[in-house]
């Protein structure tokens, strides 16, 4: 209510804004976005409401009309020189009519049940992604490539790499400047090892501040490369033969500022918390892969050759486990969950890792035993989509409703790029999110 009030009141002495973008996600994890004038939104803006028969993923016909409730907690300003002037933005909630949660709002979801933990004993969740992408020739490539079959990298350079004058520097230094004015605490910036590849890192935050944050991440990304006529792509595994895209998570909890998974004498400086949280999410990788390898392209990335997992396993320096544990101290130590494409739904993935983290069944005899056998995930979707739907913990967590529905999404997509499910075509599905 008074940080309501305190924006709004904001917006109406900033002569600068003319006009309030309200953002939300779709189940499957685009980003959506409506214009208000600012006149009207400072009139209307508890009685927001949209059609949302057209987003996918979102209503059917009956439950066509939604409505917004802007999270003024999460209020940015748009840099200027990337976006024109006068542009802020702002997060929403997506509600029925009624003024219930909307069933596949992840971001709603998400933010009540990271409220409801911090209530309940002052626990914190939080997150810390290490998002990578590509840049590619051409404003369009992603268009580009369903007729050439190609994607053209703009720099041959790999990891660390010092070019002088390189395009995938200069992209880089005005990503992350663009970040920094938004407010991420920018960590380290680099092309990664493929050529033509950036990950730019930024400090962990509470997880909702972290999804949106990823969020924004691909939007400026890909605003920034669209101005150096360029495309930045956060398609898992968009080129055959070199690295592909990935979203580490790093993952911890605290409690009143206290590390929960740290223990200087726990095995791998892990604490008992930590380790049974590695647990719980190794022991339902399965049910839960569709969640964090949500497309088609997905599974083409899930290869250890390539730096990326496949096996359901922990380990502090096997780049084929799905999880790692980075050597940490008091403050970092935190497990860090591999096995995650950047073009997941930030907000159902942070969701669900968090509810298997504190839930997910694990047999209680042979905990020790599972973590040293190896098992792989699945390495395609169709596999994914019959574990995800089969899965009683799922429809717990999830609701059986967002369960079937984003099991048809996906199996949906499957249908749209037959050819890609041959294990050896190794062409990409190209789905802009
Ligand atoms: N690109 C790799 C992946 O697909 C990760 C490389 C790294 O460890 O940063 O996950
Ligand atoms: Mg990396
Ligand atoms: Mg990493």
């Amino acid at each position: 209510e008074k940080v309501r009030d305190e924006r709004l009141k904001y917006l109406t002495d900033e002569k600068r804004i003319k006009a309030v973008t309200v953002c939300f996600t779709d189940l499957e994890g685009r980003l959506h976005m409506l214009d208000y004038d600012k006149k009207f939104l400072l009139k209307s803006a508890d009685n927001l409401t949209f059609d949302g028969s057209s987003i996918r993923g979102f209503s059917a016909q009956a439950e066509s009309d939604l409505r917004l409730n802007i999270d003024w907690s999460a209020f940015y300003w748009l840099p200027a020189d990337i976006f024109g002037p006068g542009k802020v933005l702002v997060f929403s909630e997506v509600l029925e009519r009624d003024g219930t949660p909307y069933h596949s709002d992840m971001r709603g979801l998400l933010k009540r049940v990271t409220e409801q933990m911090f209530q309940k004993d002052g626990t914190v969740f939080h997150a810390a992604p290490e998002i990578e992408g590509f840049l590619f020739k051409g404003r369009d490539a992603e268009r580009h490539y369903h007729e050439t079959g190609k994607f053209e990298f703009i720099s041959t350079g790999g990891y660390y790499h010092s070019l002088p004058g390189d395009m995938l520097r200069k992209f880089i230094d005005t990503a992350a400047e663009a970040q920094r004015a938004m407010g991420f605490q920018n960590e380290k910036d680099h092309p990664e090892v493929s050529p033509s590849q950036f990950e730019i890192n930024f400090s962990y935050s509470e997880a909702l501040i972290a999804a949106d944050q990823i969020q924004l991440y691909k939007l400026l990304c890909r605003q920034v490369a669209a101005q150096m006529d360029l495309t930045a792509s956060f398609l898992p595994k968009p080129v055959t033969g070199v690295n592909g895209n990935g979203m580490h998570m790093n993952l911890s909890l605290s409690k009143g500022g206290r590390n929960l998974f740290y223990d200087k004498n726990g095995q791998d400086g892990l604490s008992q918390m930590g380790w049974e949280t590695i647990d719980r999410i190794l022991n339902n990788a399965n049910d839960i892969c569709l969640v964090l390898n949500s497309s088609v392209n997905a599974y083409r990335r899930l290869d250890p050759h390539y730096e990326a997992p496949n096996q359901i396993k922990a380990s502090p320096n096997n780049r084929g486990a799905m999880v790692r544990i980075p050597f940490g101290n008091e403050r970092s130590a935190r497990i860090e969950v591999r096995s995650v494409a950047p073009d997941a739904n930030p907000y159902l993935v942070l969701f669900t890792l968090l509810r298997t983290a504190q839930e997910g069944p694990v047999p209680q005899e042979d905990a020790e035993t599972k973590r040293s056998r190896t098992r792989f995930l699945p390495d395609n979707i169709l596999d994914a989509v019959r574990l995800f739907k089969g899965s009683q913990f799922v429809a717990q967590i999830l609701g059986e409703n967002v369960q079937s529905k984003f099991a048809e999404l996906k199996l949906a997509s499957a249908e749209r790029c037959p050819k890609q499910l041959g294990s050896r075509v190794k062409i990409a599905e190209i789905q802009f999110h």
